[in-house]
């Protein structure tokens, strides 16, 4: 099979297309004829190199992908060969003490595929049945294979972490990355109003599409002061920033008495400056969540299935210029998913 990979950490250029034996199917998997693979933020940092995380080369990279089922493994029931389905890349123990308490994003043996395992950017996939999820006809494989790692990571942050509840206000930074698209609809869904914080006009337009209710330039505005002044000095209820470094005092100060900052990442560094002040002066919280739990992709994939929300695909690439989405994706070119299409 046809595969995208690397043997090296580096720049873009160290993905390569070639030849790879084809994968075998073994007793509770799956064998997919992928046809499309999605990028995301991980792909990049595991392709640039992570401390802690040693990756056995050659790497097939991708976290995301959709496709049909060529064959099912020995004991695989509720699942055939020639039905479309999308991939849930989260693995996890289902014996240990936070699989047994219902939070498998916490599992002590959770991973991703793609991440120190081999990806989905080849023509064909071995996954375990039960991260086979059928999607309808309906469906393209572009669009699915952009959902799960962004709308189960938006899902988790703002439902299940942040608790967000109808009639109230939440600031979205980065509110037109793959995760800030999930996070502006799953809020609209949840009922609250959204805050969206993006660096240009186009990306604004998109957050206005897709619902957002107050635009905020932060490349032109001081977004803290921005929401004082459009809430009448009050704050919002939840802050969502994995934008990191660049943000983080602006985004406690943005909060209401007694609000709530949730955070999946630090794209512009890890080290903020923090003033423990307004954190227990205003009791705060500050809240950790990274990716979720099965029931949290399902959540979002079935309001994305009856219609009520929609993923973002911002550009499709072919296999061949794998390297040139990784510069895209680096350069915040895209509005939206990136999409790598592995076969028609
Ligand atoms: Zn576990």
């Amino acid at each position: 099979m046809k595969a995208i990979s690397f043997e090296k950490h580096g720049g873009p250029e160290v993905l390569k297309l070639g030849d790879y034996p084809d994968p075998v199917t073994r007793p509770g998997t799956v064998k997919i004829d992928v046809h499309a693979a999605s990028l995301n933020h991980i792909d990049v940092f595991l392709r640039r190199g992570m401390p802690g995380i040693n990756i056995p080369f050659p790497h097939i990279p991708g976290c995301d992908a959709a496709g049909v089922i060529r064959e099912v493994g020995e004991g695989v029931t509720g699942l055939k060969a020639g039905d479309r389905v999308l991939m849930n890349p989260s693995v996890v123990c289902g014996k240990c003490e936070f699989c047994l308490r219902g939070d498998a994003s916490m599992c002590l043996e959770y991973h991703l595929i793609g991440e120190t395992t081999s990806g989905t950017f080849c023509e064909q996939l071995v996954i375990p049945a039960e991260n086979a999820i059928p999607i309808p006809k309906s469906m393209s494989f572009v669009d699915a294979a952009s959902i799960p790692l962004v709308f189960t990571t938006a899902w988790r942050m703002l439902i299940t972490r942040a608790r967000l509840r109808a009639g109230e206000d939440v600031l979205i930074l980065g509110a037109t990355a793959g995760v800030g698209i999930a996070c502006i609809q799953i809020a609209k869904v949840a009922g609250a109003r959204v805050f969206a914080a993006a660096s240009s006009a186009e990306k604004l337009d998109l957050a206005m599409k897709l619902g957002a209710d107050v635009l905020i330039d932060y490349s032109k505005d001081d977004f803290a002061k921005k929401i004082r002044d459009l809430t009448a000095k009050r704050g919002v209820d939840v802050v969502v920033d994995y934008v990191g470094k660049d943000t983080w005092v602006k985004s406690l100060r943005s909060l209401s008495r007694g609000g709530r900052l949730v955070t999946c990442g630090a794209t512009t560094g890890y080290n903020p400056q923090e003033d423990l002040r307004h954190i227990f002066f205003r009791q705060l919280e500050v809240i950790g969540s990274t990716m979720g739990s099965k029931n949290e992709l399902m959540a979002p994939l079935n309001m994305i299935v009856a219609g009520r929300m929609k993923p973002v695909v911002g550009a499709v690439y072919a296999m061949k210029d794998t390297a040139d989405a990784h510069r895209a994706m680096e350069a915040r070119r895209v509005l939206g998913k990136i999409v790598i299409k592995i076969r028609d």
